[in-house]
């Protein structure tokens, strides 16, 4: 199978250094494996990107070097791949509607028990109030939930391989911890036409990638996503979480820090060797 990577950032602002650390670990590993590299632009949430940050993703990715393969994919196309995604689940019995507000939700989940954790990679854990609602309300609830429990007892735990620094290896997934520290995601949210979680599985799927590669930060939401692969009945790719870069102090560079924008380096008047150093590449 040919090596096949990506890298797929959201356009709700500009690209920083941690980015560019990404995508060309990604880009590099595509090139020494004469594989190929694809760009996916994550504009599922129509009210935060803009156009104009699409076009600055182009150019940050051009000036550093980087070359992907077209047509680039932009997941404000594909609402209909998600819409049977989500029938699909629908169809095996593991969705919901969740008229649940914020303040419902963290109401549900008040008088927090020592070791139980309040939040997941998908926000606050959901304490499962709409878990009964039949569908008839799907089309207008605010959200639509996965069933977690009821999703783990179709399946067998999935095992899915890691290639990056940190947790090198293959990994099976824990259903209990899923229960407890993940609980029933997000599939859909009212005038959106799929969650991250969905999206992301639907569209590596589609563009064939074999090996997801992103940051540490995403360690747990790639457990979720070998969920829904599995469930959905797609490849489980391999993984390769890379480390996250840190600032001189060793603190975490946050992905939305204007200061780091590459495009705030470029207009400094920095060279793209200049940005390889800062990254350490
Ligand atoms: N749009 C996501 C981000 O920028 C994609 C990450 C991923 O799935 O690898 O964080
Ligand atoms: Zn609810």
């Amino acid at each position: 199978m040919t090596f096949r990577t990506r890298f797929a950032p959201s356009p709700t602002g500009p690209l920083h250094l941690g980015h560019a650390y990404s995508a060309l670990i990604a880009f590099r590993q595509a090139q020494a494996k004469k594989g190929a590299f694809l760009l996916r632009i994550e504009d599922i949430d129509q009210s935060r990107s803009r156009p104009h940050w699409e076009e600055q993703i182009y150019d940050d990715l051009q000036w550093l070097g980087i070359k992907w393969q077209r047509p680039v994919m932009r997941q404000s196309d594909r609402a209909s791949a998600y819409k049977s995604a989500l029938n699909q689940l629908t169809d095996m019995g593991l969705t919901y509607p969740c008229t649940c507000s914020r303040a419902d939700i963290q109401a549900a989940a008040s008088a927090p028990q020592e070791g139980v954790p309040q939040f997941g990679p998908d926000g606050r854990i959901y304490p499962g109030t709409c878990r009964e609602k039949t569908f008839d309300l799907q089309d207008a609830a605010p959200v639509v939930r996965l069933n977690m429990h009821k999703a783990l007892q179709r399946i067998s735990p999935p095992e899915f391989d890691e290639f990056g620094p940190l947790y090198r290896g293959t990994h099976q997934l824990d259903p209990d911890h899923l229960q407890s520290h993940v609980g029933d995601i997000i599939l859909v949210r009212r005038g959106m036409a799929s969650s991250y979680h969905l999206s992301v599985v639907v569209d590596d799927a589609a563009q064939h990638i074999s090996q997801v590669t992103r940051g540490a930060d995403l360690w747990e939401a790639t457990q979720i996503h070998v969920v829904l692969q599995t469930l959905l009945g797609l490849p489980i790719p391999r993984f390769y979480h890379h480390d996250l870069i840190r600032d001189a102090a060793g603190k975490r560079l946050a992905k939305r820090d204007d200061a780091r924008a590459i495009a705030t380096y470029r207009d400094a008047g920095a060279a793209p060797q200049d940005i390889l150093n800062l990254i350490g590449l």
